[in-house]
Order: structure tokens, then sequence, then C-alpha cells
């Protein structure tokens, strides 16, 4: 999986690249952009190019072969989510007293470190940092570079400052990557030492085009939803799950039009006992409220008479004729609902109670 794999901000690439080959690499630098744009996708290609062992170059720049062994042992953190979920669930395996003092990383290569925000705060905690500081200013073993990735940028106080300590005096082969949404986040004093590059979102003709390559079972249509819905994101374009989204979305759709006319709930009731508690259930009513707001979103845009901003656009005859029934007002009272929605699910009201309270309360 070379930098060809890489879609999109080919600009960025080429200056990350071409800094590469005159060993100029900045020793800290900050991947700015939105959910799914590849920030991390990028680091771990950039450690891959760092490391490879066989150094290929690629329109004369340097590239990476992809099945070396440290190319082969870095790919292993491609899936973070995984990656993640194995080391939260190491911990919680661990006794009580090891328990509290063990943060969360991720480690396929004893160079390379992966540190995601700790959870259950989803923060950079001060042990993560003092963790990195632990090695960093030790030559690598099997690398020619040690890259650290901090994939949030939600820090801690204390790990804030602990880190500015380290970009002060970065040791010469080390890379530390900082992955963003929002790089206000981060302490003015770290971004003055760090050099930042910012991805944005792909327009959603390029993901269509880059969809109909990647994913040829889709049609047209099928396409264009999801690179809408997908907001440039390639990543999540690319790992849409569309049969669920379908699921959810029709169940959505008969709620919504359920509350619009209501009179009969016996479809309503049959959908929403559908949505039971336990793990399954969260992660499938977190999905159906996902898809409500989108679709009221679409209504919005409908009755502001910005059509071409609608992302279900597969549907809009449906999406027009719930947004005749309905007006602002309406649609308002139906986010406000859904946030009530989210909160008894923390509260871990009974999913389906809470969702038939929903839909009867926004009857008109
Ligand atoms: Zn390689």
């Amino acid at each position: 999986m070379p930098f060809s794999d890489f879609h999109g901000n080919s600009g960025t690439l080429h200056s990350l690249r071409e800094m590469l080959a005159r060993d100029r690499f900045p020793h800290a630098v900050i991947l700015s952009g939105p959910r799914g744009s590849g920030k991390y996708t990028l680091a771990l290609m950039l450690a891959r190019a760092m490391n490879c062992l066989e150094r290929p170059l690629a329109d004369g720049l340097p590239d990476f072969c992809g099945h070396c062994s440290n190319c082969a042992r870095i790919a292993e953190s491609l899936d973070l989510d995984a990656r993640f979920s194995e080391a939260v669930e190491a911990r919680e395996n661990l006794r009580d007293a090891d328990k509290r003092e063990t943060r969360i990383f991720v480690q396929t290569h004893p160079d390379i470190l992966v540190i995601p925000p700790d959870p259950p705060q989803m923060m950079i905690k001060v042990d993560q940092v003092r963790h990195v500081i632990g090695s960093i200013y030790y030559r690598p073993s099997q690398a020619r570079e040690r890259v650290y990735i901090f994939t949030g940028s939600a820090f801690m106080k204390e790990a804030a400052n602990s880190l500015l300590k380290v970009l002060e005096e970065p040791p010469e082969f080390a890379t530390i990557f900082l992955l963003t949404e929002n790089p206000g986040e981060l302490l003015s004093t770290i971004r003055s030492r760090s050099v930042t590059f910012t991805l944005a979102a792909l327009a959603p003709e390029d993901i269509e085009s880059l969809l109909a390559g990647r994913r040829p079972e889709w049609n047209a249509r099928q396409r264009a939803l999801v690179a809408r819905l997908s907001d440039g994101a390639v990543g999540r374009a690319l790992t849409f799950d569309l049969e669920s989204y379908a699921a959810a979305r029709g169940h959505a759709l008969a709620i919504l039009n359920s509350a619009i006319r209501g009179s009969d709930h016996t479809e309503l009731f049959k959908i929403t006992e559908s949505y039971r508690p336990g793990a399954d259930g969260r992660e499938k009513t977190e999905a159906l409220l996902r898809t409500l707001y989108s679709l009221l979103q679409d209504l919005m845009f409908l009755q502001s008479s910005t059509p071409q901003l609608v992302r279900n656009t597969d549907i809009q005859g449906e999406l027009k004729k719930i947004a005749e029934a309905a007006d602002f007002a309406w649609i308002a009272r139906a986010s406000d609902g859904l946030a009530e929605v989210e909160r008894g699910m923390r509260r871990n009201l009974l999913r389906s109670l809470s969702l038939d309270a929903f839909a009867t309360a926004l009857e008109k």
C-alpha cells in the first residue's frame, strides 16, 4: 500500500515526501483535518517511508515497499479501532491496582508508538507522555526513526506541558505526529514548535469516482449517497456500511412518518421494540439516532430552500413530502426530542420506550 493509495491532498503529500527526500523532515508535525480525511493513514504511511528497509522511490520521491518487516509490522497498527479495543480490553482484565496505573497505547513495532486518548475521559494523560519520554531519547532499535503518533489533541494540562518540554529539545532520530480536527485545542507553544499540514475533505464528486473503482457493486445513486453522507472523508466512504445505513434509514423514516401522521402506532411499536438493551442494541440505536439527525437536517435544507445541500439525495421525493407536512418549529422540536433520547440512553432508560415517547410527543 504505497503513497499512490492515498487519495486527495496531493500537494500536501508531495511537500511531505519532498521533506523526506531532502532529509529535512520536521521533528513535530501537526496533521490537521476533519474526521476521515486520512490523518492517521498518512502518518502511518510516512512512518513506513521513514523506516522501509527497501526504500523504493516513486516519481523520484521516497515511498515504501509495504512488505518488508518494518512496513509489515507498522501496518498492523492501521486498524486503529481494533488495536485500541484490544488494548482497552487487556487493561480491563488487569487487577484493580494495575488497571489504574496502566495507560492505553498501540504498538506493533518496537520503535513506533501510537498514543490514543485514554478512556474513559478520552484525553491524552501525563503518564502517556511520560512513557513517550521514557523511550524517545534512545536510538531506535530496528527502525531509522522513532515515530510517535498522538491520535487526538485533547491533552490534560500536565500532559501538554510535558510534551512541550520534549518539543523544546527533540532528539535527532524521532518524529512526533499530532493528529487533530481542531489545532486550536493544542497549546500555542506546541503549535509554534511544530509544522502544521492541513488535510482537506474531498469533494463529493472525487469520492464518487473513487468509489466507482473500489465499490463496483454500488450503483451511481448509491455512490452519490455515500459520497454525501461521508462528508468528504475517504476512509469513511470506503468503509461505509450501506446495508446497515439503509436499514436504519428505513426505520428513521417510519418513525418520522408516524410522528407526522399520528393515529396508528402498530408499525411504530413494532420498530421501536426491535431496539433492545445491551451492547448490540446500543450500537443499533446510535446508528438510528445519527440517521434521524441526518434526515432532520435534510428536512431543514428543504424547508430553507437549499435542496442542493440534501445528503439523502436518493429519497428526495419522500423527504419533500415530509418537509411539506412539517415546519421549522416541528423540526426543532424533533431535534430536541432526539437529544432527550440520547440523554435517556446515558441514563440507561429502556430504549424502545424513549423512542416511542420521542415519536408520540411529536404528533401534531
Ligand atoms: Zn518496506
